[in-house]
């Protein structure tokens, strides 16, 4: 069957996640065993609202937005199976504290680049600010990692279809080099893309 005809298997969906744990360091991760997906963005990207809309939750994210707070890596298990969804905290609010901010980076970095549970990465950028210099450290880890990063151009709601094909365009050529960088339109309360992304998502954790 035709790749892009084939419907989503829907494992996400039928599947209730379940809180594992939120991790502060390194060595409170959950084994580095089966196979996660994490999702990381800046901060008011639509992570949290992309992450409900693709699992069918309606409040996942527990993830507490207060910017004080220390940053945790919170990890859900899919079901019953040894797979998770990686909820990574957001970067590039201006109002974090600098001790919360110094604090991100070797976390991430220290996640990313390590985890060998982990089978990709999905990247939320709001389609009307494009890449930012936090998106573009994303990806340089990912390709660093060997690990495939798939972009889901958020909000695309809030542009006409040409604006948003335009954006989708664009990014697609600056990362034509990189074909492990892949990339979509997307919007939460519109349901665009969803089963692209799903799609995605799925082959991942398969
Ligand atoms: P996070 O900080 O990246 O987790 O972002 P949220 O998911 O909390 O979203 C930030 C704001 O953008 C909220 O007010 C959401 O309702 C809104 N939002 C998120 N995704 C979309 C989208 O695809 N379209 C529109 N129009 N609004 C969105």
């Amino acid at each position: 069957m035709n790749e892009a005809h084939r419907p989503p298997s829907g494992l996400l969906a039928r599947q209730p996640l379940h809180f594992i744990l939120g991790a502060g360091q390194r060595r409170q991760f959950p084994d580095d065993s089966g196979a996660e997906v994490a999702f990381v963005g800046r901060s008011n990207a639509g992570k949290s609202s992309a992450i409900n809309v693709l699992t069918g939750q309606r409040s996942l994210a527990r993830t507490s937005k207060r910017p004080g707070r220390t940053q945790q890596i919170n990890f859900f298990q899919v079901g019953t199976s040894e797979r998770r969804i990686v909820d990574l905290p957001g970067y590039g609010y201006a109002r974090v504290p600098e001790r919360v901010r110094l604090a991100w980076r070797p976390l991430i970095e220290g996640y990313l680049l390590n985890r060998q549970c982990l089978r990709g990465l999905v990247v939320l950028v709001d389609s009307r600010r494009g890449l930012t210099p936090g998106d573009e450290l994303i990806l340089d880890w990912c390709l660093e990692a060997g690990l495939p990063a798939h972009v889901l151009l958020t909000k695309c709601d809030k542009l006409s279809k040409s604006a948003a094909a335009s954006v989708l365009l664009g990014l697609r050529k600056a990362l034509a080099d990189h074909p492990s960088i892949t990339a979509q339109s997307f919007s939460s309360p519109k349901r665009i893309g969803l089963e692209q992304a799903s799609r995605v998502i799925e082959d991942w954790l398969a």
